[in-house]
């Protein structure tokens, strides 16, 4: 039989059929060769007859690991932002972006509490992030407006859900699966680092695919790499990199610069390029952390 791992736990591994759970010891071989499942692996595995047990056989081929929490096979984050309260800090949608640039899967923005937004702010947001790369999805928990939409960009894939507490990570959830019951207004406590070690991710099955339960604030913490770098995960600035007059142009202070003349004619959203300045420059402070 064939499963999706959701869960590890000292030594059994939880594997989701789409029709049962089956509690799963790996054969010993794994743990010589290295090669021991993770959460979100494919696999195949030799079910007890009668029993929801079994042993794993095989690891099928995994399409991408992350490491903070450990999961096999992320197909994409998810940031959730509420479009009234709490306000989004954009720089975290942009940090979230970087991490899914890096990490090379999908960004989705899903902006939450819609039945609140005006329609200014909807405006700004999307024009903000229209030429990011990443997907956006207008959606209300408490309504049910676009829960079709955020269900279908959920099923047959493992997405990574982060996000502020209380913009309605566990509401959107238990809209979508209302099995799962996460406590409204709970979620938010297993952010706590001490209380939920990511190693233990876990997944949700939620609309056809699984979401990782560990609201993944992991996702949002910057990791130290080449500012110069930075400008390559910007979807925006790909038309004008390499028209500025120094080659090594980091586009911030420098003459003839090709991404600052595309945000005074409004090409790159300001706002965009703003944080990019900021995120830069949070970049150079790691940078110099670590060689003090
Ligand atoms: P979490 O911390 O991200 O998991 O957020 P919760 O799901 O616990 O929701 C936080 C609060 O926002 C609760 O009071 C919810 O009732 C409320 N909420 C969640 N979704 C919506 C929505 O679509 N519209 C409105 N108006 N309120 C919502
Ligand atoms: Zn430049």
């Amino acid at each position: 039989m064939n499963g999706t791992i959701v869960k590890g736990i000292g030594g059994f591994y939880y594997v989701d059929t789409g029709d049962a759970v089956y509690e799963c010891r790996a054969r010993g071989l794994f743990r010589l060769e290295q090669n021991t499942p993770l959460v979100g692996d494919f696999v195949e595995f030799l079910p007890e007859e009668g029993k929801l047990k079994g042993y794993i056989t095989a690891i099928g081929e995994r399409r991408s690991r992350m490491l903070r929490p450990q999961v096999a096979n992320v197909d994409q984050f998810a940031l959730v932002v509420a479009a009234s309260a709490p306000r989004p800090g954009p720089l975290l949608c942009d940090k979230l972006l970087l991490q899914a640039a890096l990490a090379k899967v999908a960004a989705l923005i899903v902006i939450n509490k819609c039945d609140e937004a005006s329609k200014a702010f909807l405006d700004a947001f999307s024009a903000e992030y229209a030429s990011s790369g990443a997907k956006m999805l207008f959606v209300s928990a408490r309504t049910g407006f676009g829960l079709d939409q955020l269900a279908a960009a959920l099923k047959g894939r493992i997405t990574c859900f982060a996000g502020q507490s209380a913009v309605g990570k566990s509401s959107l959830i238990n809209a979508l699966a209302p099995g799962v019951s996460l406590k409204v207004g709970g979620l938010s406590k297993k952010t706590d680092r001490g209380r939920h070690t990511t190693r233990h991710a876990e997944l949700l099955r939620v609309a056809g695919g699984y979401v990782v339960d560990t609201p993944g604030f992991s996702l949002l913490e910057l990791l130290p790499m080449d500012p110069a770098e930075l400008c390559q995960y910007y979807p925006e600035m790909k038309d004008f990199l390499g028209q500025c007059r120094f080659p090594d142009c980091q586009h911030r202070a420098e003459p003839d610069c090709a991404v600052k003349e595309a945000v005074e004619k409004g090409l790159i959203p300001e706002g965009r390029y703003g944080r990019y300045l900021q995120l830069w420059a949070e970049l150079k402070e790691l940078e110099r952390k670590k060689y003090d």
